[in-house]
């Protein structure tokens, strides 16, 4: 029998059993993949953001799913916290751009193997290759848990670290939902965020491979412009798709759409990229104005080469309505007042998310009311905790979504821990 067993092998979960172990206890972590930390091995683009160096405020304001849930785990366990942490590992950190704290060697690598190498000095019984099936209750006591090849492990505690939804492959494919209803816990449907968005708008895939720097999304509920249907907007970079938009600024935006889809199916949403977020619309059309005068007879096409990216120019013209090949000087004033329209405004008509499985992180999940805060016990079943992404907190790119899952795992591991050393 272990003091506390630990079902799942990420970010949030390997940090719990680190520090029940620490605390004294015997715990065993079970994970259903044949190594620890898939998903954090391709966090980063292989890079791992650990975490963010700024204030904890703006921590929380970078966690638009219920980032002030994380209040108290943070002031026990803030990102500098979770710095020293891994330095005192041996994984010497970075700090980039927006914050963001890296592994100095660029290897997520790194960060795997060092919580695999701190679990092993800590004595955690690892069981590769073991997925938790049921949970196991006796005398309606939660008492441990099955996998699904039958093994029963009881314990005084359990926790519950089993990730999202998301890439399913790296092994978090949503059994934690099920383990924690079966606890009798309320599971807030998963969506996916971080995502990118599906346009079948024919020129859209044209322009596939194409980004933009310094520009201005902004996305409306039901297709209609409108102060009361802006649903999100953002500045900074996109990237066009086969199959419609993604990038930073289309990522975080994508969270507020999948929550629109979700309560209002099939409903459209009509993005407006605004080129020239720089530019008033009076000094877009000077400068039209000037670059027309300096060359009159320029086909429109190549007149737009030094505003336009090249393989946005030719879809551009079509949707102005325009041939490419008019003379400059022939455009009407009602035609260059469009041309100057759709660069602050080119249209791009949503249908959907990409899957959840395509989402960075998971929206939604157990319920965050059904938790404590502190401690990360669950309200309805006595020895269970529930950490990390599997809950219904969900933050934007930056290193966040690991902060949650360290400084959550780190909580419920102390907790755990406690409450078994008093059974
Ligand atoms: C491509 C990508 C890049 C990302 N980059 C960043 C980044 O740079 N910075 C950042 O902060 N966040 C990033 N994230 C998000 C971050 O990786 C997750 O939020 C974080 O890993 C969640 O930690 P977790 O421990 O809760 O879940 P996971 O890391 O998903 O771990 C869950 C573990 O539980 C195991 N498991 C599942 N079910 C069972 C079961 N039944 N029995 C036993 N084991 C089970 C899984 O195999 C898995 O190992 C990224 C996500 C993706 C997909």
């Amino acid at each position: 029998m272990a003091d506390v067993l630990v079902i799942g092998g990420g970010a949030a979960g390997c940090m719990a059993a680190i520090w029940a172990a620490r605390a004294g206890c015997k715990v065993t972590l079970w994970e259903k993949k044949d190594r620890l930390g898939r998903k954090l091995a391709i966090t980063g683009k292989g890079r791992c953001n650990v975490t963010n160096a700024a204030p904890v405020d703006e921590l929380i304001r970078n966690i638009p799913g219920n980032g002030r849930f994380m209040h108290s785990s943070f002031a026990a366990f803030d990102n500098l916290a979770v710095m020293d942490f891994f330095e005192e590992l041996g994984v010497p950190l970075k700090v980039e751009r927006g914050q963001r704290v890296f592994p100095q060697s660029d290897r997520a690598a790194d960060v795997t193997e060092a919580l695999a190498a701190e679990l092993l000095r800590q004595k955690v019984r690892i069981c590769y290759n073991t997925s938790a099936r049921h949970l196991l209750f006796r005398d309606g006591a939660l008492v441990g848990a099955v996998s699904t090849r039958g093994e029963r492990e009881t314990a005084a505690a359990v926790i519950l670290a089993c990730g999202g939804a998301t890439y399913q492959a790296t092994g978090s494919n949503g059994d934690g939902y099920k383990l924690a209803a079966e606890a009798g816990h309320t599971v807030i449907e998963p969506l996916p965020a971080l995502v990118p968005l599906v346009s079948n708008d024919e020129w859209v895939a044209e322009c596939s491979g194409l980004s933009l720097r310094n520009v201005e999304l902004k996305l409306y509920k039901h297709g209609q412009v409108g102060k009361k249907q802006l649903l999100d907007s953002g500045f900074g970079e996109m990237l066009f798709t086969h199959f419609g938009i993604s990038g930073p600024l289309v990522l975080t935006a994508s969270r507020k759409a999948a929550i629109f889809w979700r309560d209002n199916p099939g409903a459209p949403i009509l993005a407006l990229i605004n080129l020239k977020p720089a530019l008033s619309a009076e000094q877009l059309a000077q400068r039209l104005e000037r670059d027309f005068a300096a060359a009159p007879k320029r086909h429109l096409h190549n007149a737009l080469e030094e505003l336009l990216p090249k393989s946005l120019i030719e879809p551009f013209i079509r949707l102005a309505g325009l041939a490419a090949d008019r003379a400059v000087n022939t455009l009407l004033h009602r035609e260059k007042a469009e041309i100057v329209r759709l660069m602050q405004a080119l249209p791009v008509n949503l249908c959907g998310t990409r899957s959840l499985n395509e989402g960075i992180v998971t929206c939604g999940g157990v319920s965050v009311k059904e938790v404590e805060p502190k401690t990360f016990a669950s309200k309805k079943c006595g020895g269970l905790y529930i950490v990390g992404e599997l809950l219904d907190v969900d933050a934007l790119t930056g290193g966040y979504n690991l902060q949650v899952a360290f400084s959550s795992g780190r909580a419920a591991g102390l907790a755990a821990a406690e409450a078994a050393k008093t059974i």
